[in-house]
C-alpha cells in the first residue's frame, strides 16, 4: 500500500477571517478554522457561517480550502445540535471537518454524507491499524499525534492509504495528543470543550517538603518561577523527511497567533517547501528561512518527538532563553507610484528614525529602510505613530504593494 510522493498540502490556522485571507494571500493550501460550536478553541476568533461562507468563497478564488475544527470531547447533551452545524457546513461549501469524538463523526456522516471527515490530532492516532480502522469507518484524513516518530510515519504511510495529516510547527501540549485536565483543575475550564486556560505555561513556584516540614526550593539556579510548558515544534529543516515519509499535509498550529505569526511563518513554510518540489535531489535548506522565523514572538523550537524523545532542553522550565527579533508595526494598504509613498495602518507604536522591515507574500517585497517621515491622516507631520489602527502615510525606498506588511527590529515590549 506504499503512496507515492506527492506534493504536500500546506496547511495554516485561521483564528478570523482576516487572518484566513492573510494566509491564504501568503501561500497557505488550506486553513482550518473554528465555528461557533464544538470546537476546541473558544478564545480564538470563532467564524459565524456569514463568514465561513466568504472564507469558501475567497479560498476558492484561490483554490485553496477550508476546514472546520469540530474536535472537542462531547458529554451527554453537549451534541445537542451537531446535525444542523454539519448540514449547514455542506451547504456553505466547507471542504472538511476536523473531528475527534465519534459521537459527533457518526452524527456528521449521517446529517451531511457529502462533507469530508478528518480524524483530529486529539484522538491519538498513531499506527496503520487505526488509521485504516477510521479509514473503513469513511474518513478521508488522518492528522497524527504529535507523538509519532519519523520511522513510525514512514512505517505508518506505507501501510495505509488514507491522508496523512501532521504537524510541522507551533506549540506542542505538555500532555499527550493534548488530552490533558490541567486547565479543568487550575482555572475550572475544560481543556477537551474548548477551554484550555494554557495552565502548563504558567509559572509555578515548586518545592516539596520535607520530613520537619521545611521547603526545599527546586524553582532553579536563579530562584525563576517554573513553567511546565514545552518549547515550540519547528520541522523547517526537515521538511523533505516528512514529504518523503508519507505526509500529505503539513499543519501549522495557532488559530490565536497573531496575522505577524501567520503570514510569516506560511510565508517561510510555502517557501521552502517549493523550493524542495522544484529540485528535490540538490534541496538545500537556507539557514536565512530560520531567522526569518525567529522575527515573530513564539517560545524557543525543537523538532519534538520526530527524532528523538523530548529531553529537559526541549521544555521551558524557566525564562525564555531566545527571544524574537522584530516587532510587527503594521500593514500596507495602498502605494503611490509616482510619489513613492505608502498608505499603512498602524499596529504598533514606532517613530521617525525607526529601522523597518517591509515583506510580502512570497517575499516579493522585502526591504528595510528607516522612518523618514510620517503624516497622520490630517496631513500632519509626527514623530511617532500612537494609537493603534492609525492610518498613515510615509515615504519607502521600494514598492510595496497591499497586503505588504511592516516590522521594525527590535523584540517587543
Ligand atoms: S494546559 Fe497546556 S498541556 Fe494542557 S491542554 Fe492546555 S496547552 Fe495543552
Amino acid at each position: 500500500m506504499k503512496k507515492t510522493i506527492k506534493k504536500p498540502e500546506l496547511l495554516a490556522p485561521a483564528g478570523t477571517l482576516e487572518k484566513l485571507k492573510i494566509a491564504i494571500d501568503y501561500g497557505a493550501d488550506a486553513v482550518y478554522i473554528g465555528g461557533q460550536g464544538f470546537g476546541l478553541r473558544t478564545r480564538a476568533g470563532n467564524f459565524s457561517f456569514e463568514e465561513m461562507q466568504e472564507g469558501v468563497a475567497y479560498a476558492e478564488r484561490h483554490q485553496a480550502k477550508v476546514y472546520v475544527a469540530a474536535n472537542m470531547v462531547t458529554h451527554v447533551d453537549d451534541e445537542k445540535g451537531a446535525d444542523e452545524f454539519f448540514k449547514k457546513l455542506a451547504a456553505i461549501g466547507i471542504h472538511g471537518v476536523i473531528v475527534s469524538d465519534p459521537a459527533l463523526i457518526e452524527i456528521c456522516q449521517e446529517a451531511a454524507p457529502a462533507l469530508e471527515v478528518h480524524l483530529s490530532t486529539q484522538a491519538s492516532a498513531v499506527n496503520a491499524e487505526t488509521l485504516n480502522f477510521w479509514q473503513e469507518l469513511g474518513l478521508k484524513r488522518v492528522v497524527l499525534g504529535r507523538e509519532v516518530t519519523m520511522e513510525e510515519l514512514k512505517a505508518i504511510s506505507q501501510n495505509s492509504a488514507v491522508d496523512i495529516e501532521v504537524f510541522v510547527h507551533g506549540a506542542m501540549c505538555i500532555s499527550y495528543s493534548g488530552r490533558c485536565v490541567l486547565s479543568n483543575h487550575m482555572s475550572l475550564r475544560d481543556a477537551n470543550r474548548g477551554g484550555c486556560s494554557q495552565s502548563c505555561r504558567w509559572k509555578y513556584q515548586l518545592y516539596d517538603l520535607d520530613g520537619a516540614g521545611n521547603r526545599r526550593d527546586f524553582s532553579g539556579p536563579a530562584g525563576e518561577p517554573f513553567s511546565m510548558s514545552a518549547v515550540d515544534l519547528c520541522m523547517l529543516e526537515h521538511l523533505p523527511d516528512l514529504i518523503e515519509n508519507g505526509a500529505d499535509s503539513l499543519k501549522i498550529e495557532g488559530r490565536m497567533k497573531s496575522i505577524h505569526y501567520v503570514s510569516t511563518v506560511v510565508n517561510v513554510y510555502r517557501k521552502a517547501i517549493d523550493t524542495y518540489l522544484a529540485d528535490p535531489a540538490h534541496y538545500q535548506f537556507d539557514p536565512h528561512w530560520l531567522d526569518e522565523i525567529w522575527k515573530v514572538s513564539q517560545r524557543e523550537l525543537s523538532t519534538g518527538f520526530y527524532y528523538a524523545e523530548p529531553t529537559a532542553a526541549e521544555q521551558l522550565f524557566g525564562p525564555r532563553r531566545k527571544r524574537p527579533t522584530y516587532t510587527f508595526i503594521g500593514e500596507v494598504l495602498a502605494y503611490d507610484e509616482a510619489t513613492k509613498i505608502a498608505t499603512i495602518r498602524q499596529r504598533n507604536h514606532f517613530s521617525v528614525g525607526d529601522a523597518i522591515e517591509f515583506y510580502g507574500p512570497q517575499w516579493q517585497t522585502h526591504f528595510m529602510q528607516q522612518v523618514e517621515w510620517m503624516e497622520n491622516e490630517d496631513g500632519e507631520r509626527i514623530d511617532r505613530a500612537p494609537n493603534p489602527m492609525m492610518l498613515l502615510t510615509m515615504p519607502v525606498t521600494a514598492p510595496v504593494r497591499a497586503g505588504d506588511m511592516i516590522r521594525k527590529k527590535g523584540e517587543p515590549a
